[in-house]
């Protein structure tokens, strides 16, 4: 049995290692699912004088006042007989007190290093551990004393702070609870019995614990709440009789006042039927056996909620990535696999699986064609220009045949205009694929932890996208500038040839006025129109062929070449973690050890029966 709650206290010390603790709401702790012993009451109850005598010596800090400014959890472990007893505090691991004046004076230094000497509380707990033939096995939490009004130094929330803290303890379904309330006020007005009716109202893991017996007026006793009749609770009051102040100032020792604590039950006429389920030492076997159950008829939960967490761990663990190796070949070998990662995440947006891609298409379907309408070519070859271009190259005699020049400034100034949705296209590209490349480091999870790689990533994949927009401008720049370097001659002699005489020989065009300009204007606006057709379907080819495909093929390349370069320094560098996430994956390290560890613990004790 006594297993059973060395188990909990092995736990409730690495809650704490962990900084898991009691008050801490933030998460579901390992903590909250052990039971535990919280002591409330009033100030001067006699909530320390009962704490003492279950231990069985003098250790805690006392005075006038809230003493207790933290809550101080308390494990009492049973050792052997004939062997010293000793204290440890968690926040001293190696210093083993057998003085347990020093003790005192422990609690209180370190209650002053949190909360300063003024009079604040805080809800960080004291850890103590007492060794002692003379105890049971047996975890208790005291608590600062429930007051009504703030004293000098004090904020005024203090009350409130006080009760907050004591709750934070005393909601949880498992948290025993130790009511002490002194016999000399009434029952009525305890606040011990206050707070456990608002947690525990069918009084199910509530302990009443009635000091002070001795100092009830004469011919009064403390039989109706003793008896259950005051208030009525699952578990029988206990009365207790602690040493008055007078006993501790002449430095009356435990076990004589234990002696006096009997006899003061069991010589008494009113308190003799129940002698035997009075007194200090009386409480503290009940206490141990309770909690026992408790214990037992929780470790199924436990269990699951360990269980729990190290698969929530283990996940995040997963999630966080394997810590980064140290040598040369290894770091390179990360690096590429986190590049290929990414490199997995771009392609996916590029040919479906992720969104974005089908962005280009708009362009292509959409902005291109749109940017050739809008191409000015009626103002260009409005009646007015085509005159003035063809006078000016071919002068203003009358032509024998189609003014070739001015045909040919006709067209290489209207095909011009062409370059530029041509470049217009080519950036419209370059923004979607740098939207898909900062989008597809966002969202390639292995990255997260390593900033400067991302970085470097992002900078060595934008540099691409560049070099391919220059390419790809050059290219489709290209498509236009052949289409004025070669005029497809074929084109105009199929068109149906201007006033032609029966002879074949074509009039002379001056005499047609404007009809023949206007001829020239129509047909350069067809042929352009030709031309058009063409570059709609060849410029988003060159785009492809020389963006998207290339980013889809080498988008990295360049880089990897790079990489091949770099020393070892350079690549640990380029590793260099996230600190947050480095510090959050030792930390899920460090829980998971604890909480097998915990498990194993667990599965002795279960198998052990
Ligand atoms: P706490 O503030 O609740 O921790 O109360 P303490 O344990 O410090 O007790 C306050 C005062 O009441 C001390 O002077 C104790 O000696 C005294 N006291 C506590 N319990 C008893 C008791 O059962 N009988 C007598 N006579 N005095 C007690
Ligand atoms: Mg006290």
């Amino acid at each position: 049995m006594d297993t059973l709650i060395s188990l909990v206290n092995r736990i409730q010390r690495a809650c704490t290692l962990l900084g898991d603790h009691g008050a801490d709401h933030a998460s579901a702790s390992l903590w909250e699912s052990l039971p535990s012993v919280a002591v409330v009451g009033g100030q001067s109850s006699g909530k320390s004088s009962v704490l003492e005598s279950i231990v069985g010596r003098d250790f805690l800090p006392r005075g006038s006042g809230i003493v207790t400014r933290r809550p101080l959890v308390l494990q009492l472990h049973r050792i052997e007989e004939g062997l010293q007893d000793y204290a440890e505090f968690l926040h001293l691991p190696k210093k083993r007190f057998t003085d347990f004046s020093m003790v005192r004076k422990e609690i209180e230094d370190e209650t002053n290093r949190m909360t300063g000497k003024s009079n604040q509380i805080s809800p960080v707990p004291i850890h103590l551990s007492i060794y002692s033939p003379n105890v049971v096995n047996l975890t208790l939490i005291d608590l600062p004393g429930l007051t009504k009004i703030a004293v000098e130094g004090q904020p005024e929330s203090i009350v409130q702070d006080i009760e907050n803290l004591i709750h934070s303890y005393v909601d949880k379904p498992n948290c025993l609870i130790l009511a002490i309330t002194p016999a000399n006020q009434d029952v009525a007005t305890s606040d011990a019995v206050k707070v456990s009716r608002q947690v525990d109202p069918a009084g199910e893991r509530t302990f009443g614990v009635l000091t002070k017996i001795d100092l009830m007026d004469r011919g009064t006793n403390a039989l109706d709440v003793l008896e259950g009749r005051s208030y009525r609770l699952r578990n029988p009051w206990v009365g207790i009789v602690n040493r008055s102040q007078e006993d501790i100032n002449r430095k009356v020792d435990m076990i004589a006042a234990r002696q006096r604590e009997r006899e003061f039950f069991t010589s008494n006429s009113d308190y003799a039927h129940l002698a035997s389920k009075m007194g200090s030492e009386y409480l503290a076997r009940i206490l141990s056996k309770h909690l026992e159950s408790v214990i037992r008829a929780r470790i199924p939960a436990i269990a699951s909620f360990i269980n729990r967490s190290i698969d929530d761990l283990e996940a995040e663990l997963a999630h966080l990535g394997r810590p980064v190796s140290v040598d040369a070949g290894a770091q390179l070998y990360t690096i590429l696999e986190l590049c290929r990662a990414f490199d997995r995440v771009f392609k996916e947006h590029l040919d479906g699986g992720r969104p974005g891609g089908d962005r280009i298409y708009v362009v292509f379907d959409y902005q291109l064609p749109a940017a050739l309408r809008k191409i000015p070519l009626d103002r260009h070859l409005s009646l007015q220009n085509v005159k003035s271009v063809i006078s000016e190259a071919d002068g203003y005699q009358p032509h024998l045949i189609a003014p070739e020049q001015g045909y040919r400034r006709l067209l290489e100034s209207s095909l011009n205009y062409f370059k530029g949705p041509a470049q217009a296209s080519v950036d419209a590209v370059h923004f979607v694929l740098k939207e898909l490349v900062r989008k597809s480091i966002a969202e390639t999870e292995e990255l997260k932890r390593f900033p400067t790689l991302k970085g470097e990533i992002a900078a060595a994949a934008n540099e691409a996208l560049e070099r391919f927009r220059e390419d790809s401008k050059k290219t489709t720049l290209r498509l236009v500038e052949m289409e004025s370097s070669y005029i497809t001659v074929d084109f105009f002699r199929k068109l149906p040839q201007e006033v032609v005489n029966k002879g074949g020989n074509p009039a002379p065009a001056s005499v047609d006025g404007d009809g023949h300009f206007q001829r020239i204007g129509s047909n350069v606006l067809s042929y352009v129109g030709m031309v058009s057709e063409t570059l709609r379907n060849s410029i988003p080819k060159a785009v492809v062929h020389c963006q998207v495909r290339e980013a889809k093929r080498s988008l990295l390349d360049h880089f990897y070449t790079q990489l091949g370069k770099k020393e070892e320094m350079q690549l640990a560098q380029m590793l260099d973690e996230d600190s947050v996430l480095m510090e959050r994956r030792q930390q899920c390290a460090k829980r998971l050890e604890l909480y097998r560890s915990a498990r194993d613990e667990i599965d002795a004790v279960c198998w052990s029966g």
